[in-house]
C-alpha cells in the first residue's frame, strides 16, 4: 500500500520565499488571493486529495474502465469522488466569477493540480481537460457560447475534452481529416473519427463538451486549414430558464483503449457522424485557438510528472526508513544487525536524487506559473510581455523536463523498494506505468524540444531567453564575491557559462543547417532545464541559509533545504555538461547512418 501526504511546508516555502506569491494580491482581480486564503485553499486541497482521491488510486488501477455499447463506466467510487470534487469547488478555482468561478490565481490552480495528481493522476484527467476546454471557449468563442457553456464547465456539471488525434495524425496535425460543413442555421455538421480522446465518454458528469479540430469545405491544406468546433454530447436545452442536457448529438464512443497505465482514465475512440457543431473563433484559425488549450495543458502535464514524482519519493523514503538490510561499512555496527537501507550511501544517493529533483522541479513549475498570472493581469504592458515571454520559453521545458523527471523518480522508487517495487501489491509500479504517458501526450517531449529550439529560441532574436538569462546573470553577479555562497554559486556559474556558449554555437549552426538544431533539441532542453533548476536551487539554498535558526523544526527544515541545494548543484547539475558535450558533437553522428542501413 502506498501513502501520500501533501508536502504543504515545502509548497509554502516555494510559494512564499522563492517565487513571491505573496505579491499576487497586488495584481488587479487577485486582491483576495492573500497568503492566508491560499494556505486555507491548499489545506482543503490536501484533505480532498488524501482522503477522497488517493484511496481510489490503486483500486481504480486494478478495476479500470469498462466499455459497453457506447457507454463507459469508470471504476467504483469515481463518480462519487467527482461529485465531491465539483461540490468542493475544485472545478472552478480559476474560472471567472461572472461564470460562477472563484477567480483565484492560475498559480494556485497549478499547486492544487500537483496535490490532486499526487493523490490520483488518472482521476485528474477529467477536470484537467475541462479546465483546458473552459480556457479555449473563454478566449475564442462568442458570447452566446460562453454564456451557455462556461457556467457548466465551471461548476463541473459538464466536462470537456480536446479532440485532435486521428488514426493517421498525431504530432502532425496538418494531416487532420475530420470535416465540418456549414448548415443553414449557422451551425455546422461535423464528421470524422478521433482516437485516444481522454474522457471522451464517462459516467461522472451529465454532459460532455468536445472541442474538435476539423476542416471546413474550402480549407487550405495543412495546419492553416484547421478550424475549432464545439460539439456537445447532448445538445443544450432550456427548461424553466435552466439549461440541461437535451437531445443526443451525433457523437458516440466507439471503444476504449487497453493501456499500460492510467487505467481509471478512459481513452476513447470518438465517432462524429453529422454532429451539430459550433465554430469557435475564426474559420481556419483553429490551431491558434487550440494552442490556448494546449499551452495550459502542457504546463498541467508537467505537473503530472511532478505530482507522481512526489508520491514516489514519499513512498521510497518511508520504505527506506523501515527496511532493514545490510550492515554499515564503517563504525561499530559493521558486524552487528542489519540497518534500515536509508543508512546505505547508494540508497541515500537515490533518495537525494529524488528529493532534489522533486523540490527543484516544483520551484521551476511554480516560478513559471506565477508568470502566467503576471502575463494576464499586470497593469504594465511591458511587464506582461516579459512574463509572457518567460512562460512561452519555459512551457516546453516544464512539460518535458518535469515529465522526464517524473519517470526517473518513479523508477528510482521501484529501485529503492527492490523486488517489492516490482510487485503489483505495493502500488509502486503503478506510478511508473501511470506517469509514462505524460512524456508522450500534449506533444511528445521530442516535439517540445523542437518547439523550444525551432520556435522559442529564435523568436525576437533571443528575446524570450533573456527572461531566464538575465535573472541568472544578475544572481551570479550579486553573489560572485561571497565565499560563503561558493558551494552553490560556483557550480551554477560554470554550468551557466556552458549554456551561454552552447546557445550561441547552436543558434549559428542551426541557421546554417536546421538539422543541427533538431539534432541538438533534446539535449538543449535538458541543459536549459538543469541550469534553470540549478539557479532556483542556488537561490533556495541562500534563502534557507538566511533563515537559519528559529524552532528546532524550522532550523532542520532550512538546514535540509541548504544541503539538498548543495546536492543538486554538486551531483545533478553536472549532467548539464554531458548534454552540452552531446550538442557540441553535432548532427553528423546522429544522421550518419542512412535509414536503410540500420
Ligand atoms: C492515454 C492517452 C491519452 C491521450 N489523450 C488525448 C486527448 O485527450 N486528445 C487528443 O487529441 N489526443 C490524445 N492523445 C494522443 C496523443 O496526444 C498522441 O499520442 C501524441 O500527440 C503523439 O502522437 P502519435 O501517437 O501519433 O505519435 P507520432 O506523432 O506518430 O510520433 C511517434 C514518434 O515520432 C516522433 N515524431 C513525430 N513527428 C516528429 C517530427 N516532426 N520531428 C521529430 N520527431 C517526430 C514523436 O516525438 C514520437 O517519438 C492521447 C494518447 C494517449 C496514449
Amino acid at each position: 500500500m502506498t501513502t501520500y501526504r501533501a508536502p504543504l511546508d515545502d509548497i509554502r516555502f516555494v510559494l512564499r520565499d522563492v517565487v513571491g506569491a505573496d505579491q499576487l494580491p497586488n495584481l488587479p482581480g487577485l486582491e483576495e488571493a492573500t497568503p492566508d486564503v491560499i494556505d486555507a485553499v491548499l489545506a482543503e486541497a490536501a484533505r480532498m486529495s488524501e482522503t477522497v482521491l488517493f484511496p481510489l488510486n490503486q483500486s481504480g488501477d486494478a478495476e479500470g474502465c469498462v466499455y459497453d455499447n457506447g457507454v463507459v463506466r469508470t471504476p467504483a467510487g469515481f463518480p462519487e469522488a467527482y461529485a465531491k470534487y465539483a461540490a468542493g469547488g475544485w472545478t472552478s478555482v480559476t474560472a471567472e466569477p461572472r461564470y460562477g468561478g472563484q477567480g483565484l490565481p492560475g498559480l494556485v490552480n497549478f499547486v492544487i493540480d500537483e496535490i490532486m495528481i499526487s493523490g490520483n493522476m488518472a482521476f485528474t484527467a477529467v477536470p484537467g481537460l475541462s479546465h483546458g476546454a473552459y480556457n479555449a471557449i473563454l478566449q475564442h468563442a462568442d458570447d452566446d457560447l460562453k454564456d451557455l457553456y462556461l457556467p457548466k464547465l465551471s461548476d463541473g456539471t459538464w466536462t470537456g475534452t480536446m479532440c485532435l488525434t486521428e488514426p493517421q495524425c498525431g504530432s502532425d496535425l496538418g494531416l487532420i481529416r475530420a470535416k465540418a460543413a456549414p448548415a443553414d442555421d449557422g451551425t455546422y455538421r461535423l464528421s470524422g473519427t478521433k482516437i485516444f480522446i481522454t474522457a471522451g465518454e464517462h459516467d461522472m458528469a451529465e454532459n460532455i463538451v468536445h472541442l474538435v479540430l476539423a476542416r471546413l469545405p474550402d480549407a487550405p491544406a495543412g495546419t492553416r486549414g484547421i478550424s475549432l468546433f464545439l460539439v456537445p454530447k447532448f445538445l443544450p436545452a432550456e427548461e424553466n430558464g435552466a439549461v440541461r442536457p437535451g437531445p443526443r448529438n451525433g457523437v458516440l464512443c466507439a471503444g476504449i483503449e487497453h493501456k499500460m497505465g492510467l487505467h481509471a482514465s478512459p481513452t476513447c475512440t470518438m465517432a462524429f457522424n453529422d454532429a451539430t457543431a459550433w465554430l469557435v473563433g475564426a474559420p481556419h484559425k483553429g490551431m491558434r485557438a487550440m494552442f490556448t488549450m494546449m499551452n495550459v495543458a502542457r504546463l498541467a502535464v508537467g505537473m503530472q510528472g511532478l505530482g507522481v514524482a512526489e508520491t514516489a519519493y514519499q513512498n521510497a523514503l518511508a520504505y527506506a526508513r523501515e527496511r532493514p538490510q545490510g550492515r554499515p561499512l564503517t563504525g561499530t555496527g559493521a558486524n552487528g544487525s542489519a540497518v534500515p537501507i536509508i543508512e546505505h550511501a547508494d540508497v541515500r544517493r537515490m533518495l537525494m536524487t529524488m528529493k532534489a529533483q522533486v523540490e527543484g522541479g516544483r520551484a521551476l513549475a511554480y516560478w513559471t506559473a506565477l508568470h502566467v498570472d503576471v502575463a494576464m493581469r499586470h497593469p504594465d504592458p511591458a511587464q506582461r510581455q516579459a512574463a509572457d515571454d518567460l512562460v512561452a520559453l519555459m512551457t516546453p521545458v516544464v512539460k518535458a523536463h518535469l515529465t522526464d523527471l517524473g519517470q526517473e523518480v518513479a523508477d528510482l522508487a521501484i529501485q529503492v523498494h527492490g523486488g517489492y517495487g516490482y510487485i503489483r501489491d505495493t502500488g509502486i509500479e503503478q506510478l511508473v506505468r501511470d506517469v509514462r504517458i505524460a512524456r508522450i501526450y500534449e506533444g511528445t517531449n521530442g516535439i517540445q524540444a523542437l518547439d523550444l529550439v525551432g520556435r522559442k529560441l529564435p523568436e525576437g532574436t533571443g528575446r524570450l531567453l533573456r527572461q531566464v538569462f538575465h535573472p541568472i546573470d544578475a544572481f551570479l553577479s550579486q553573489h560572485a564575491e561571497d565565499p560563503a555562497a561558493a558551494s552553490l554559486v560556483t557550480p551554477l556559474a560554470k554550468a551557466f557559462g556552458r549554456l551561454q556558449r552552447v546557445t550561441v554555437g547552436m543558434a549559428q549552426a542551426a541557421l546554417a543547417d536546421p538539422t543541427e538544431g533538431a539534432a541538438a533539441a533534446h539535449d538543449y532542453l535538458k541543459l536549459l532545464g538543469h541550469v534553470t533548476i540549478g539557479y532556483l536551487w542556488a537561490r533556495m539554498g541562500l534563502i534557507a541559509k538566511a533563515k537559519a535558526g528559529g524552532s528546532d523544526a524550522e532550523a532542520r527544515f532550512h538546514d535540509t533545504k541548504l544541503k539538498t541545494a548543495e546536492f543538486y548543484l554538486q551531483r545533478i547539475l553536472p549532467h548539464a555538461s554531458a548534454h552540452a558535450a552531446a550538442i557540441a558533437g553535432g548532427a553528423t553522428a546522429v544522421m550518419a547512418v542512412e535509414p536503410e542501413a540500420f
